[in-house]
């Protein structure tokens, strides 16, 4: 199981548990092998707002399909055992919406316009596509045709 996928398998069962099971030993407990390769540190506050808008966003799908503001979203950064802790408001999930509506606004528009330039950055390390990317001397194969569902879970 890659490194994504193990984090959210250790939330899910995290949500599992009554709320004051969902402790840093219980996760620990779930993954006993793996549980050194997951830590991180807590990013500098330049990266924090990439945190707290994922924060929002699951904040967002819980008071959308729940009808409950959380109260408080927690984020545990294993490698040196801080918390990012945020209490979120209406507003912030509202300002959260109008945010992921403007992006799935643009994916439209570039759908439409069949318009998906490459941009080069730190993660292309990692991309698989790179001998494609026209960032790398490669050349990317036609766009297949694509029709999206309107987002109406949000
Ligand atoms: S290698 Fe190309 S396609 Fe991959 S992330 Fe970088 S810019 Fe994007």
């Amino acid at each position: 199981m890659v490194r994504g996928s193990v984090v959210h398998a250790v939330l899910e069962d995290l949500f599992d548990e009554p709320a004051p099971g969902r402790t840093l030993d219980r996760a620990v407990e779930l993954l006993p092998s793996e549980w050194q390769k997951l830590r991180g540190k807590a990013p500098n506050p330049l990266h924090e707002a990439k945190a707290l808008f994922q924060m929002n966003f699951y904040a967002l799908v819980i008071w959308r399909t729940r009808g409950v503001v959380p109260t408080l979203l927690q984020l545990m950064y294993l490698g040196d055992e801080t918390f990012l802790r945020y209490e979120p408001t209406e507003d912030d999930l509202v300002a959260t919406e109008n945010k992921l509506i403007a992006l799935w606004d643009a994916i439209e528009r570039a759908i439409e316009l069949r318009d998906f330039p490459p941009r080069r950055s730190g993660l292309c390390r990692w991309c698989a596509h790179r001998s494609l990317s026209p960032e790398f001397g490669g050349t990317p194969p036609d766009l297949p045709v694509l029709q999206l569902a309107a987002p109406d879970t949000l």
